[in-house]
């Protein structure tokens, strides 16, 4: 299997990360949507939100707990935004669970 995000986490391939942990990495979005673009993923593949299970539900505490860190860390207290993208309507490109945090800015309400 030839996951890009899988070889972020394995260091294969390069990208700026901002935080990791054992079961979580933070890294900057190749092409940013707004002045703060990161993506927060498991280090587990998970290919999206629907593979979601009882085995592993327990990674989105880690998810959201890293996301407030993060969050303070880059200064967002004014908000921000957390986006998954599933599916094709959904727009999702990168078949490892990831959520969109934007911010930096005041962000419009425009998904279709
Ligand atoms: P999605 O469309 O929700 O699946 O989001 C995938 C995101 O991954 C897009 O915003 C891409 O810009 C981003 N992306 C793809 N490849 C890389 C990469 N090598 N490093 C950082 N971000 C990437
Ligand atoms: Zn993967």
């Amino acid at each position: 299997m030839d996951c890009i995000f899988c070889n972020i986490v394995e260091k294969k391939i390069s990208s700026e990360i901002l935080y990791e942990d054992d079961k979580v990495l933070v890294f900057k979005d190749l092409e940013p949507k707004a002045p703060v673009h990161v993506l927060v993923i498991p280090k587990v593949h998970i290919a999206s939100a629907m593979e979601l299970s009882e085995d592993n539900y327990e990674i989105l505490t880690s998810i959201f707990k890293t996301i407030k860190k993060i969050s303070a860390e880059l200064n967002l207290k004014d908000g921000f935004r957390i986006i998954n993208n599933y599916g094709k309507f959904g727009g999702q490109t990168v078949n490892h669970m990831h959520f969109h945090v934007l911010g930096g800015c005041q962000l419009g309400w425009n998904p279709a």
